[in-house]
């Protein structure tokens, strides 16, 4: 029987779903809130998506909108966020089409 941790996984093929990164099956990701627990968000399936630990704590507990503007805001003020904003920009394509095919609405 498969986890839910797994069927998360297999959501995108084993990749942070906001960078592309690779994910080790049994590493250290996280099966971020899609929308943030803290806020109400569901432990459903839908709402868990695979995130590397970085993009994980990047994002926090900002929706996806949030999380682009806060991105596309601060990519001047240092490396840390500047790191994600260009990693952002070059997976943009591969993180709307996950966002396409996952996100409701
Ligand atoms: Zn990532």
């Amino acid at each position: 029987m498969i986890t839910k941790k797994g069927k998360v996984y297999y959501k995108t093929n084993g990749k942070c779903s906001y960078c592309g990164e690779d994910l080790e099956p049994f590493g250290y990701w996280h099966m971020d809130h899609q929308f943030p627990k803290s806020r109400g968000g569901s432990d459903e399936l839908d709402n868990l998506m695979p995130a590397c630990k970085f993009c994980n704590s990047s994002k926090g507990n900002k929706t996806i909108d949030e999380w682009k503007q806060f991105l596309l805001k601060d990519q001047d003020s240092g490396t840390f966020v500047r790191f994600y904003y260009e990693r952002f920009q070059e997976i943009k394509d591969y993180t709307d089409d996950v966002f396409a095919n996952f996100i409701e609405n």
